[in-house]
């Protein structure tokens, strides 16, 4: 059985929320305060651990008050943190958001996370059948080392690249999987595509990205699309009450991994991905909400 490598960032996400946003320049009282652990890395590691397959996460941390609340509550998840770094001259992933009649507001301050680096992923020893996972919050030149080392100790790499932005094609050469939403999917191939686009177009963008590799479309409530080797494979979504959505993405990333790491084919591993995704949509939250294996099973069976 592989382990997953999860090299990514760490935030932790402090949200006010109050009746009605500010204006520049403006103080309104707000209502409450509340943190939420989070950063893509951190949430994939989260989804993968507590579906009880080894986690092992590489970033970095600040020695701020975040980083060690962040430690304690990674470690708690059975997230192997023995690859986090602190680093001193800089404070922890930090994203302000205030939220007002269900729209928010959202300053990123990546801190620690730019500070990732090619010795930083070089540390762990990856091996033949563990799944090396990145998105794009720590800087992509680390990434690419990251998955050069991984492919050479013949792991598999799979990319998230979220939020969107531009990437090289020496890099995506580098992946094996690639995993991304409707908006990346645009983003990429410079293609517009809308929610409710027939899959077949889809598939069609994902195609101009294949170049050998594996690419998964998550479709949201639709479920999630595969092209491999030119074929798709349609795994449609659950039909359920979603209360918040956020971290589906990182939730379906981190599961589909841990699946791989520990062998499942490819099929099983996507509808168990979708399943769990599905049940990280019905509760708040984006780490919080990642099911255990339990939870899958019960819900596949
Ligand atoms: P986010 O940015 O909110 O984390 P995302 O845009 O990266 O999400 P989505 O495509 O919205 O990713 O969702 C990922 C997966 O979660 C989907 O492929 C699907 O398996 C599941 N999912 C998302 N929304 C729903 C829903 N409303 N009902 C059932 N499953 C869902």
């Amino acid at each position: 059985m592989g382990r997953v490598f999860v090299a990514g960032s760490i935030n932790m996400d402090v949200v006010a929320t109050a009746e009605r946003h500010p204006r520049v320049g403006e103080t309104v009282a707000g209502e409450a305060v509340l943190y939420f652990p989070g950063g893509k890395g951190a949430n994939q590691a989260v989804a993968s651990a507590k579906l009880g397959v080894p986690t092992t996460l590489v970033g970095r941390l600040g020695t701020d008050a975040f980083g060690q609340e962040l430690r304690t509550f990674l470690a708690a998840q059975g997230v192997d943190l023995a690859f986090v770094k602190d680093t001193a001259d800089t404070h922890s992933g930090t994203a302000i958001i205030t939220l007002a009649n269900a729209d928010n507001t959202i300053v990123v301050v990546p801190g620690a996370n730019a500070r990732v680096d090619a010795d930083d992923v070089a540390a762990p020893v990856l091996g033949k059948g563990d799944v090396a996972v990145s998105q794009f919050e720590i800087p992509l030149p680390t990434i690419a080392a990251f998955f050069q080392r991984a492919r050479a100790a013949g792991a598999t790499t799979v990319l998230n690249p979220a939020p969107a932005k531009k990437a090289d094609a020496a890099l995506l050469d580098l992946v094996d999987i690639l995993i991304l939403n409707e908006t990346e999917l645009g983003y990429l191939t410079g293609t517009e595509l809308r929610d409710r686009d027939a899959p077949a177009r889809f598939a069609e963008a994902a195609g101009s990205l294949a170049q050998g590799k594996i690419v998964c479309v998550t479709l949201g409530k639709r479920g999630v699309l595969a092209l491999v080797e030119g074929q798709s494979i349609l795994v449609p979504g659950r039909a359920v009450k979603a209360v918040d959505t956020t971290g589906a993405g990182d939730c379906f990333v981190g599961a589909l991994a841990s699946q791989l790491a520990i062998d499942k084919p490819l099929r099983d591993a996507l509808a168990y991905a979708n399943v769990a995704a599905s049940i990280c949509v019905q509760r708040m939250g984006a780490a919080p909400s990642m099911p255990t294996a339990k939870e899958v099973e019960d819900t596949l069976s």
